[in-house]
């Protein structure tokens, strides 16, 4: 697989101009805070319209709906677990968010989408260990599809972004 398909950028995933972003929503798909927040502030007043007839979403599915104000054509918004210590299927849903996350923006013809670290903040999903499974997950997908053609991981803050690059130059090493 071309690992240069990965790419690792740090700073706020909403000034991203890319075909979709992905959020890390709550179930009820009308807004919160972290980069939900940041999200809809950016995408301004319709995309809560349009979240509002979406019927919510449940943990690790996905749905997407146009970029409204900003910048990327799509916001694709899936729902990653509460971390609760690791017994109630955290991993898998956390897979299951990307895998997800990606099978849209595939069935979108959708070229290059961004993930913030989903689940890793208010939710306290350990960053390491959902480093560990979003870059798994990415690469797989991409081993068996040719779209999306490129996947940016968006750190928002120094640590996450030195793991997620250690995480990848392990990757690529090996
Ligand atoms: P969750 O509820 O899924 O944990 P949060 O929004 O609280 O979602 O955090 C998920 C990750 O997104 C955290 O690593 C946080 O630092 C990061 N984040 C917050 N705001 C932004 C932003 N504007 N762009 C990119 N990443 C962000």
């Amino acid at each position: 697989m071309d690992l240069n398909r990965i790419q690792l950028w740090q700073g706020d995933i909403t000034t991203l101009a890319l075909d979709a972003i992905v959020n890390a929503a709550n179930s009820s798909l009308l807004g919160g805070g972290g980069v939900d927040g940041a999200i809809h502030s950016a995408a301004g007043p319709r995309l809560l319209e349009q979240c509002r007839t979406l019927g919510g979403c449940e943990t690790g599915q996905a749905k997407i709906t146009p970029g409204f104000d900003l910048p990327a054509r799509y916001v694709i918004h899936t729902v990653g677990p509460v971390w609760r210590g690791g017994h109630s299927r955290e991993d898998e849903l956390l897979a299951a968010c990307y895998r997800n996350s990606l099978k849209l923006a595939l069935n979108h013809g959708l070229q290059a989408i961004a993930f913030p670290a989903i689940s890793t903040g208010v939710y306290r999903f350990p960053v390491e260990r959902a480093c560990t499974i979003a870059l798994r997950e990415v690469e797989a997908f991409l081993a068996r599809h040719a779209s999306p053609s490129k996947v940016i991981f968006v750190c928002f803050s120094d640590a996450g972004a030195a793991l997620y690059r250690r995480s990848l130059s392990g990757t690529r090493a090996g």
